[in-house]
């Protein structure tokens, strides 16, 4: 079967990585979050000291990306690849608050992008993987098969990322969620380096209102057909 690059951006909590992860599954593809690589990257930075609320040490922080090691490893009992930072499972700290607080801050940082830009092309040069982010479509995967861009009204978007932290025990409230994902929006959509855009050719996909089955019925439909496609242009 041809294999083909599948991208999904779109605005912080939109149900990418959901969807993502289980096209992956369905077709038997990687799957990447890179997300969760610059998540890593910033509770790295947090741990050094090089970002706070107040400052950041960009200097500092660049300088050391060297001594950072990202890794995704599959844990067979979840079902799906968990980030490792430097040999240590970090899954759980990257999701919290704090490290959302910062991290679009960090990936505004140009050799951060640079280092982890790099890591995703190579991982893609095979085909048969579904990204997602911010500047899949229009960075690192220009020429993707299939795009799509997620997008939801903030405060629909906020009620979803609420529910994940209060399940996981985060003591936050709505409006602080809600301030946070505009706040990531802002920053992700006017940085200077690659923020975050539509791809000219890539799929609108407005979920504010469809249930997670309706969402990935359709975009496996797209998939599909993108597959046929290809089928016929090989052949
Ligand atoms: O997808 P997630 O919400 O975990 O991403 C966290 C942050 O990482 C985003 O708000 C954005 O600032 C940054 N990011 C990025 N480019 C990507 C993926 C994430 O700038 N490809």
């Amino acid at each position: 079967m041809e294999k083909i690059t599948i991208a999904i951006d779109g605005y912080s909590s939109t149900g990418k990585s959901t969807i993502a992860k289980q096209l992956a599954k369905v077709l038997g593809y990687i799957y990447v979050d890179t997300g969760a690589m610059y998540r890593a990257v910033t509770l790295y930075a947090m741990e050094k000291g090089y970002v706070t609320e107040n400052k950041s040490d960009i200097d500092g922080l660049v300088g050391d990306l060297k001594n950072i090691n990202l890794k995704f490893i599959y844990n067979d009992t979840i079902g799906f690849a968990e980030m490792h930072l430097n040999n240590k499972n970090v899954e759980r700290k990257i999701r919290t608050m704090e490290v959302s607080r910062l991290v679009s801050k960090v990936a505004t940082i140009e050799d951060v992008r640079k280092k982890l830009v790099l890591i995703q092309k190579q991982m893609g040069l095979e085909k048969g993987i579904v990204m997602d982010g911010r500047d899949i479509g229009t960075v690192v995967f220009p020429n993707a098969e299939l795009k799509i861009f997620m997008t939801a009204s903030p405060e629909k978007r906020a009620t979803r990322r609420y529910k994940e932290l209060l399940d996981k025990g985060e003591d936050v409230s709505y409006g602080e969620v809600l301030k946070n994902v505009e706040h990531r929006d802002y920053i992700d959509t006017h940085r200077e380096i690659s923020p975050l855009t539509k791809a000219e050719d890539a799929i609108t996909f407005d979920n504010s209102d469809m249930g997670l089955e309706e969402q990935f019925n359709r975009i496996l439909d797209f998939t599909n057909r993108v597959i046929k496609k290809q089928k016929r242009d090989v052949h």
